[in-house]
């Protein structure tokens, strides 16, 4: 949506199309109980009808500075649980999207703390290379004495999932029996740093379900990231890059719900080709190995990832696959509220971030589990996170893990009760 539209629009047009956006809402406010922010701070402007409000009457030059707008849009999530629940079909993530490209970024007060984070997240986080050196320094400076650290720091270090080893990632798996097309696997640039064992999973599946699978070296982050941060220019660059680097692909796959979200949102037929992991697995009608059944009693919680369920509508496809193992899930309260990692959510508002973590966690933990699934790097950090906060030593593991390599993971995985 976004990233089509900053492809394909003139940044003088864009205005007149967020104005757009924002009069189709009929203040009904019939999606405020969905919202997470509203739920938690309970004031209209942290809410998806107070928001458009806002941008509307900015836009309609009855704000004078688009400064009253940063803060309540800085807090907006992006979870899009508003558009799910809108019985108007408003398009929110286009409108919040397009509002921080054209609007809030633009204004933003130049200080070290924005200039900090717009450099992590525009100049490290997309880069593959940056972003592994700065895991291996935050993973060095976990086992030092935090005290002197800044609160900035320590956050980040604490957010770092427990480390795993993974297999030698691939960049080319042939189909195993018929071959039913060319799947092209995008890595990203988050989950080949932090969650390596998923990827690897991720293209084996694929390969199992009878597609070639190739994962080009060349397309790195997809561009979410920057959309999500206003980054206009950043999140086309990636667009473009991604696109030209899956060009010969019958299919295109992502396992990192943010990630599929952001190329289904591209413009063209390419935005046809994306699939989500489980949606391409069901296409395929993939089995598990008969020796991969499980039969051993877990009580397992699937966490649904926004970019999956309100981003791409997707809820029941990983259930149905986990099925097929035989995995017996148990339901949670509160799955449909955001848990607070939201991409780099977690590091720009820590403490509504944490808020809503604590609200998500305490459900997971009503419901017992041994082990907790999802599909979303930034839900698989909170709410591992979360879990040792609260002392419980739970793995937190990505739906293509449990899929290829059934209840077997590294002792590691476990999340450590220490922080
Ligand atoms: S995207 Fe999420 S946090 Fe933002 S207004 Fe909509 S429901 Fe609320
Ligand atoms: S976004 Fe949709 S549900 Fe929310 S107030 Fe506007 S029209 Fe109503």
């Amino acid at each position: 949506m976004i990233i089509g539209m900053m492809i394909s629009t003139e940044p003088h047009d864009s205005l007149a199309i967020l104005h757009e956006l924002a009069i189709s809402c009929l203040h009904c406010g019939l999606c405020l109980p969905a919202c997470p922010t509203y739920a938690e701070l309970g004031t209209e402007s942290d809410s998806p009808r107070g928001r458009i409000y806002l941008l509307r009457a900015l836009l309609e030059q009855r704000v004078s500075s688009p400064a009253s707008v940063i803060a309540p849009l800085d807090r907006c999530l992006g979870c899009r649980a508003c558009e799910t629940a809108c019985p108007s079909g408003v398009h929110y993530g286009q409108l919040l999207e397009l509002a921080r490209a054209r609007l809030t970024e633009p204004a933003r007060p130049v200080s070290m703390r924005s200039l900090w984070w717009r450099w992590l997240i525009r100049q490290v986080l997309p880069h593959r290379a940056r972003f592994r050196l700065l895991i291996a320094l935050l993973r060095l400076l976990s086992r030092s004495d935090r005290e002197w650290m800044p609160a900035f720091l320590r956050q980040q270090i604490e957010l770092l999932p427990p480390y795993y080893p993974a297999p030698r990632p691939v960049s080319y798996l042939p189909a195993r029996g018929v071959c039913r097309g060319r799947a092209g696997f995008l890595s990203g640039c988050v989950m080949p740093n932090l969650y390596p064992r998923s990827n690897f999973a991720s293209m084996q599946l694929l390969a199992e379900a009878g597609y070639e699978v190739v994962a080009p070296a060349n397309a790195g982050c997809c561009g979410a990231l920057q959309a999500h941060d206003g980054d206009a220019d950043g999140a086309k660059a990636a667009a473009l890059r991604t696109m030209a680097a899956f060009g010969d692909c019958n299919v295109v796959v992502a396992s990192a719900a943010g990630c599929g979200a952001a190329m289904k949102a591209y413009p063209g037929e390419f935005a046809g080709r994306v699939r989500d992991l489980s949606e391409a697995l069901l296409a395929a009608n993939w089995q598990p190995p008969a020796q991969r059944q499980i039969e051993r009693e877990l009580r397992v919680v699937y966490h649904d990832p926004c970019h999956l369920a309100h981003g791409q509508g997707i809820r029941q496809a990983p259930r149905e696959l986990l099925g097929r193992l035989g995995v017996k899930l148990v339901a949670t309260k509160g799955a449909e509220y955001c848990c607070g990692g939201a991409g780099t959510y977690a590091l720009l508002q820590p403490t509504l971030a944490q808020a809503l973590m604590e609200r998500r966690v305490d459900h997971l933990l009503a419901a017992d589990p041994d082990l907790v699934i999802t599909a979303n790097p930034s839900c698989l950090m909170q709410l591992s996170y979360g879990l040792r906060k609260h002392q419980r030593a739970l793995p937190v593991l990505h739906l293509a893990e449990i899929l290829f390599y059934g209840y077997s993971w590294p002792k590691s995985a476990m999340a450590s009760p220490k922080l």
